[in-house]
């Protein structure tokens, strides 16, 4: 039988990671190859090609890294591939998947996944997720659906997915939406179908600046002051609640919001900004007035990406029409 062509790529994290020498911290060595050669029965379900782009930890992925990782993935399509896997570090991956997503504009899967659990490790979960992944990636029930995070037996959609739990196994979720499928004794079951995607461009421009900051109470204006003066391009801030900041905060959010794009997003890990329910200073309505948009449901990490993203294609303009997507 003529198996089908997958493309695996490892990227480095904990899947890729052992220590060299006992009682030292685990660090990525384990190529490609090697997390291949982990899951024999992979060789049973298709004809795969292994690269190791990279042996990162995860913190230290950049959006150039993630552009060629793209470039390699599409290029994979291109000579057959039916699905693309990629392994990386946990620690990152609701950001790496959104940006992928956003330009992701295939219609054959491109799978992330990783472990919580070194290679080494009892109860290692790289090999399991991997293979999962790769069953995800191969479903003809994966297409048109854009990029997919798979661990412990669960399908998560870019837009949705965060890690809500630092060491534990189930490490993943998506908040309100839920998860959007499972892998049940080897077979990819998904709850609903796909869903319509909007995709950017390809960025123009990738020195671009965005900053992240957290309200947090009590805090001071000093960092949000200097926003302008060290030349960031936008700034998404995590605000309390449904999207607010104190009232020092909205005054300077106000200038802020004259010369760069400033989204608010909510700080609280799960559920959408308000929009027309509160009206004190530094609530969603005013920090609407004062020129910023609302993030929805997209948290501040995704919404980072996205303004990144929306800059780096000069499309800053249209950044209503992408918050306001389901999630
Ligand atoms: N703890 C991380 C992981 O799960 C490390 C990383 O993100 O590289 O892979």
């Amino acid at each position: 039988m003529d198996l089908p062509k997958l493309a695996i790529a490892a990227l480095g994290g904990t899947v890729s990671m052992q220590a060299s020498h006992s009682g030292e911290g685990v660090i990525p060595t384990v190529s490609g190859e090697s997390l291949l050669a982990s899951v024999p029965e992979l060789a049973t379900l298709a004809r795969i090609t292994v690269e190791t782009l990279g042996l990162l930890p995860s913190a230290s992925l950049d959006f150039e890294v993630l552009l060629s990782v793209m470039s390699w993935a599409k290029y994979q399509v291109e000579q057959g591939a039916h699905g693309v896997v990629i392994t990386q570090g946990t620690d990152t991956l609701e950001e790496t998947s959104t940006f992928l997503d956003f330009l992701w504009d295939c219609d054959q899967p491109l799978v992330l996944t990783g472990a919580m659990r070194s290679a080494k490790q009892a109860g290692a979960d790289g090999p399991a997720n991997l293979l999962d992944a790769c069953r995800v990636a191969l479903a003809a029930s994966s297409r048109q659906r854009g990029v997919q995070v798979v661990m412990n037996g669960q399908i998560h959609q870019a837009h949705c997915v965060r890690k809500t739990e630092s060491l534990a196994l189930q490490a993943f979720s998506s908040p309100v939406f839920g998860i959007a499928g499972l892998v049940v004794e080897n077979a990819v079951r998904y709850f609903h179908h796909p869903s319509e995607r909007k995709c950017l461009p390809w960025p123009q421009h990738t020195t671009q600046k965005v900053a992240l900051l957290e309200a947090s109470l009590g805090a001071d204006t000093l960092l949000l002051e200097n926003i302008l003066h060290l030349g960031y391009d936008g700034l998404v801030i995590a605000g309390f609640g449904a999207g607010h900041v104190s009232q020092k905060w909205a005054e300077v959010i106000e200038h802020i919001a004259e010369k760069i794009p400033v989204i608010i997003a909510t700080r609280t890990g799960s559920g959408s900004t308000a929009q027309s329910t509160y009206g004190f200073i530094g609530s969603e309505m005013d920090l609407v007035r004062k020129g910023a948009s609302m993030a929805g449901f997209l948290c501040p990490r995704k919404a980072r990406v996205l303004l990144w993203l929306l800059l780096g294609c000069q499309r800053q303009h249209e950044l209503s029409r992408y918050l306001n997507r389901s999630a």
